[in-house]
């Protein structure tokens, strides 16, 4: 099988939308252009880096647009389009079938048009560039628009992800909820949707909570104070080493959020803490285990490439 015919047959498996003029088969694509603000993500899984080697083809599908789709969610766009870098070190057909459905289902789930991308040879690597629209009035949410007093909320699971990952790599086998949780973690698309009017901070979860968490009081010049009591709840013991993954685990792709200082946490959310005027991250009523993972996890920074 060829290039060509491996693309016709595993990537050409949307319907053009109107607003896409040409699609998969020339050198470029053609897009009508969108009223509104775009916003451009992207990402890049490599094998050994971000997923197993080894790992199930159609995981490895739905995570490298889902991990694109997260961002476009923390950001509130509606997913548009993407394009699809894949990288293999040879044709293996039935790992490429199995990579284009969990990429195709995903794909139709979220609304989202595979337009284009490249097909190389070389270790394996999945590189997604997207695009998703905000409608009219819209703004996007960034990391820097935290007010004091606006409520820090969670949606999605904190810490699943990581147990996986710690089980994996010391040969054990994870539950069937923590291998889910890395290997089909779930875009928050429709909180997304609903953080206008809502969140004026957003982002994902991509490298653990306290990181993650330490780009927003950054870039928006706060500080926040993390309810323990709420937080335990996330923990799946009262251990340590249960609070070290809600708090410092990566690849959970969860939305964390902080509301408008006016605003209350909505029901689809779940408060975690408040942001507040000292800089730094800091932990209230808190059970002794989890105060002492703290102390732990905020020396040690998220998942660091370099
Ligand atoms: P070029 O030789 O100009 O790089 P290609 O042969 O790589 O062109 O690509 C031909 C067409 O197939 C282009 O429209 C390109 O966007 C599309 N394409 C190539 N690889 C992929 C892929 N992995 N997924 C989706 N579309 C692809
Ligand atoms: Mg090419």
């Amino acid at each position: 099988m060829n290039e060509f015919e491996l693309i016709q047959r595993y990537f050409s498996f949307a319907d053009d939308p109107e607003w896409l003029h040409l699609g998969i088969g020339d050198d470029g694509a053609v897009l009508a252009p969108d009223p509104n603000q775009q916003i451009i993500v992207t990402d890049t899984l490599v094998e050994g880096v971000h997923f197993f080697a080894g790992a199930d083809a159609r995981s490895v599908g739905h995570k490298a647009l889902a991990v694109n789709l997260s961002d476009l969610a923390a950001m509130g766009a509606r997913p548009k389009w993407f394009t699809l870098n894949l990288t293999m070190p040879a044709v293996d057909e039935a790992w490429v079938a199995g990579f284009s459905q969990g990429l195709q289902a995903l794909a139709k789930e979220a609304g989202i048009c595979l337009i284009g991308g490249d097909t190389t040879s070389g270790p394996l690597a999945i590189s997604i560039t997207a695009a998703g629209v905000l409608s009219k009035g819209q703004r996007p949410i960034t990391r820097a628009g935290a007010e004091v007093g606006g409520r820090l909320a969670v949606v999605g699971g904190l810490g699943l992800a990581g147990q996986a990952v710690a089980a994996r790599t010391t040969g054990s086998t994870p539950t069937g909820a923590q291998a889910q949780a890395l290997d089909f973690p779930v875009p928050q698309l429709l909180a997304g949707q609903q953080l206008h009017g809502v969140a004026s901070a957003a982002c994902d979860v991509s490298d653990g909570l306290l990181a993650d968490l330490g780009h927003i009081a950054k870039a928006s010049g706060c500080g926040f104070r993390l309810h323990g009591e709420a937080l335990a709840r996330f923990c799946s013991a009262p251990n340590e080493g249960a609070a070290m993954h809600v708090l410092s685990g990566g690849d959970d792709y969860a939305l964390l959020l902080v509301t408008h200082a006016d605003t209350p946490t909505p029901e689809w959310a779940i408060e975690i803490g408040v942001a507040t005027e000292s800089v730094g991250i800091e932990i209230s009523e808190a059970p002794t285990w989890l105060e002492n993972a703290f102390a732990a996890a905020s020396k040690t920074p998220g998942y660091q490439h370099f």
